[in-house]
């Protein structure tokens, strides 16, 4: 099968062989592309990105589902995007799903990004755990929960912590609240803090005062967000992804110090959770309105 994992900078796909026992383990990447979503160009821009992402990785034979995951709340029925983030311009109400059904003429599954990835850290670990929370930090914030069970929108649930007011009055969301946390809690937070430095910079402690201090508060955002995690949903493992947690060599052992909180992990799959979760919840989820497509054949 084919997948994508649509976000803010870029679009990862990977043509995925599964087992004819379709455990975790016996999924294998076999092709990878990455390309860049080109935000600027626009709603046409992206999607031809997507699907250009898409090509790169098909192959006549190999792929009936394709399973992509996306940033933006989406219905996890119809595939429909609900809420979209800037760097997907024109994504809101997008039948997303439906869409690349029609264009790539094969059954399309399309999930959160974040959701994805829970689902990846959940059911592909060895030691499964009772319930996973992720937190995906990348261009924004994404939270998802997994709780062990059959696969559907109920076990996986789009949290969108993100959205949660952190900051009374604070900078103006894109979902048209203020003071969201993720306005404070993503490497677009930390870009806008850090002024002439960059993301990288203020992680590293290399630049000015702001720069330094874009780095405080992303540090201190992330321990507000982690408290309330535990405090409401008291999961058995809290794991970071996104691109932020691939740099965390430059700033976990710096969060551990100063708040704690060392039993959060990184995410144990890293940049390919997201496509990894998709395959996995489009073979084994419930979603009854995204299954549209002229192959009807479930060959993987
Ligand atoms: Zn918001």
């Amino acid at each position: 099968m084919v997948c994508a994992d649509v976000g803010g900078t870029t679009v990862k796909s990977a043509l995925i062989s599964v087992g004819r026992v379709r455990i975790p383990q016996s999924y294998k990447i076999k092709k990878f592309s990455c390309v860049q979503t080109r935000s600027g160009s626009g709603f046409d821009g992206v999607r031809e990105s997507v699907l250009r992402a898409i090509e790169n990785v098909m192959t006549e034979d190999a792929a009936d589902i394709v399973a992509i995951a996306t940033a933006g709340e989406v219905n996890w029925d119809d595939g429909t995007v609900l809420r979209a983030t800037s760097s997907l311009p024109g994504f809101e109400g997008y039948a997303f799903s439906e869409d690349m059904a029609t264009a790539l003429k094969r059954r399309t599954v399309v999930i959160n990004d974040a959701c994805a990835a829970a689902v990846c850290e959940h059911y592909f670990s060895n030691r499964r755990a009772e319930s996973t929370f992720v937190l995906t930090l990348g261009t924004g914030l994404g939270s998802a929960l997994v709780t062990d069970g059959k696969i559907n929108g109920d076990s996986v649930k789009d949290l969108e912590l993100g959205h949660r007011l952190f900051v009374e009055n604070g900078y103006e969301c894109r979902c048209g609240k203020k003071g969201c946390l993720e306005q404070y809690l993503s490497a677009t937070a930390i870009k806008r803090d850090a002024g002439t430095c960059t993301v990288k910079e203020a992680l590293t402690n290399t630049g000015d005062d702001k720069c330094v201090q874009a780095k405080r508060n992303f540090l201190s955002a992330l321990n507000y967000a982690l408290n309330m995690i535990k405090k409401e949903f008291s999961p058995a493992e809290i794991l970071i992804g996104g691109g932020l947690a691939e740099m965390r060599q430059l700033w976990l052992e710096d969060f551990y110090n100063e708040y704690g909180h060392r039993d959060v992990m990184a995410a144990r799959q890293g940049n390919k959770a997201g496509l990894l979760g998709a395959a996995y919840a489009a073979l084994n989820g419930s979603f009854k309105g995204q299954r549209k497509g002229e192959r009807s054949q479930e060959n993987v």
